[in-house]
């Protein structure tokens, strides 16, 4: 480390972007994108050539988790993590990790930042994934991630991308040329699936994952890296910042590249997944910043508790 650990006196300290420098790795970078894309291909061609309905949503669920495995590592991106040039960080990031899962760049950095400078206030854009009072009671709380899972929330959440570029300032307006991008990208997948085998390949095993299985999993992991706690949790933490101490498998489906210790990022969003477990022992050690997050012992037993023992009635939190 070259730089001591700040020593928080006030909540500011994880609304920020700054923060102490690691080296960015190339090779570490080169080998995780290889390694998320080649498991995806393979599992694409792996499920297409299978073509067994019997198998499907298994393949819509491995394929669904890759794709969403593929966005966990734009996020890397989206700091400038995974190549120490930024121009061809941005290259991969969009081209191979977000278009192709339709998705995009500039805004998804713009929208993500926000989050980090802004979190858990009024202008935190993804609040409303983890505020309590968007989920009067549990029924509105499942009823809102299996609306995840249908085609039409994805729709939805692309239409609204291009409405922010089209009332927003000159620097969002990339909007449009990295949606158009975007679909290129697509017409590209869809022609290598059709001289592969054939174009409906491309609705099965790309697109209706993607906006079935992946959607539902970004909202998911979202909500549980910073729900807010719960009664039957017994924590101390007010602050929305967690680490999530998943069983192994858990951790790689769900909290890859780093989003298990998604409270270490947001206290230090310059340093890289692979170099933040440095940082965690020397702030594991800090009175003051222990008593700023707390820890979860997995997604999904927190969300089965949380739909569990959550009463039904209304809550007005
Ligand atoms: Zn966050
Ligand atoms: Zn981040």
């Amino acid at each position: 480390m070259k730089d001591n650990l700040n020593t928080p006196d006030s909540e500011i300290f994880y609304r920020r972007l700054t923060g102490p420098k690691e080296k960015i790795s190339s090779l570490r970078g080169i080998f995780d994108i290889c390694y998320a894309t080649s498991l995806l291909i393979g599992s694409v061609v792996l499920f297409s050539n299978l073509h067994s309905l019997f198998l499907y949503p298994l393949a819509c669920i491995v394929i669904g988790s890759l794709q969403f495995h593929m966005l966990n590592l734009a996020h890397a991106g989206l700091h400038w993590h995974l190549l120490p040039n930024k121009k061809w960080n941005d290259l991969i990031t969009a081209w191979v990790l977000s278009y192709p899962i339709g998705t995009n760049l500039h805004y998804a950095r713009h929208e993500h930042f926000q989050h980090h400078l802004h979190f858990n206030t009024e202008k935190d854009p993804v609040r409303v994934y983890y505020e309590n009072t968007c989920f009067q009671n549990r029924t509105s709380l499942v009823l809102y991630f299996l609306k995840k899972l249908l085609i039409i929330d994805s729709v939805g959440r692309l239409i609204s991308l291009l409405r922010i570029g089209h009332r927003t300032s000159k620097s969002e307006t990339y909007n449009y040329s990295e949606f158009v991008k975007m679909i290129s990208v697509q017409f590209i997948i869809l022609f290598c699936f059709t001289w592969y085998d054939k174009a409906s390949d491309y609705f099965f095993f790309w697109l209706l994952p993607a906006m079935t299985v992946a959607n539902f999993l970004l909202a998911f992991r979202s909500y549980v890296e910073h729900a807010k706690s719960e009664p039957f949790e017994n924590t101390s933490s007010t602050t929305g910042l967690y680490l999530i101490d998943a069983p192994y498998l858990e951790k790689i489906w769900l909290g890859s590249f780093g989003f298990d210790r998604h409270a270490m990022h947001h206290f230090y969003p310059t340093i890289p997944y692979y170099q933040m477990h440095k940082y965690e022992k020397e702030t594991l050690k800090n009175p003051s910043m222990t008593c700023l997050y707390s820890s979860r012992k997995g997604y999904l037993s927190f969300f089965l508790k949380r739909v569990l023992f959550r009463r039904q009635e209304t809550i007005h939190a």
